[in-house]
């Protein structure tokens, strides 16, 4: 990455609202948004295109579906590619979340997911969200953001957004029940750098959360109002 470009990380833990706060606060500031997640997602999805074996795999064989994955500018993100198209949905699926941190255990897998976003982020000022870009990805980003919530109250807006309507305690619980879970897996590599500034995001709207970041981002980039195209 050139010494003159802008990152910004953003981590937290699953349904922190990480993707959706980055891909505004990239808006706001008129630059570029990188999802690491969805790499980790497309190869675990490209894999099991190639064989419903889920979990069992070496990281050799996953390593292998590499070349079947990419990252496609698209507006101010990238879209997901497996075998050469759009998989934003696929990505998603209840199959890929079950395997995707089984996956993104796998040294080689993060290596390979670390170069890609670093090409990602190698022509523009960035905003990137994950688990450890702070971390392992760019230690050096001028602002590193670790969003947290309580568990109740993530899956209660993961719900809202996939069921699009109130869902009920017994499914609020359930879904609280698999992102604890989730977080108990990708526990290692979902940790704050010491130089993160951590935003509890349990009592704030989401409009809140990124004004917050927005102003953090301008205060360490010394650019109020810049809007300007990265
Ligand atoms: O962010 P999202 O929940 O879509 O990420 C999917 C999975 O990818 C996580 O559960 C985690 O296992 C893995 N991941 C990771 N490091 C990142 C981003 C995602 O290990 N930087």
């Amino acid at each position: 990455m050139s010494a003159r470009r802008l990152v910004i990380a953003i981590d937290g833990p699953a349904a922190s609202g990480k993707s959706s706060t980055a891909k505004w606060v990239a808006d706001r500031l008129g630059i570029r948004h990188v999802d690491s997640g969805a790499l980790y997602r497309a190869l675990t999805a490209a894999a099991l295109r190639a064989g419903p074996a889920g979990g069992d795999w070496s990281e050799a064989e996953v390593l292998r579906h590499a070349g079947r994955v990419g990252l496609r500018p698209e507006g101010r993100g990238f879209a997901p590619l497996v075998d050469g198209a759009p998989a934003a949905e696929e990505i998603r699926a209840v199959e890929v979340t079950r395997h995707v941190s089984t996956v993104a255990a796998m040294p080689g897998v993060r290596a390979w997911v670390n170069a890609q976003v670093r090409a990602a982020a190698d022509e523009h000022d960035v905003v990137v969200d994950g688990r450890d870009i702070g971390t392992a990805v760019f230690p050096d980003a001028a602002l590193k953001v670790f969003l947290v919530a309580d568990p109740w109250e993530r899956a209660r807006r993961r719900l809202i957004q996939r069921l699009e309507r109130t869902p009920t305690e017994a499914e609020v619980a359930e879904e609280t029940d698999r992102l604890v879970q989730r977080d108990a897996r990708d526990a290692t590599q979902t940790v704050p750098a010491r130089d993160a500034v951590v935003v509890d995001t349990t009592y704030l709207t989401q409009e809140d959360q990124v004004e917050r970041i927005v102003a953090l981002a301008r205060a360490v980039t010394h650019r109020p109002g810049d809007t300007s195209a990265g």
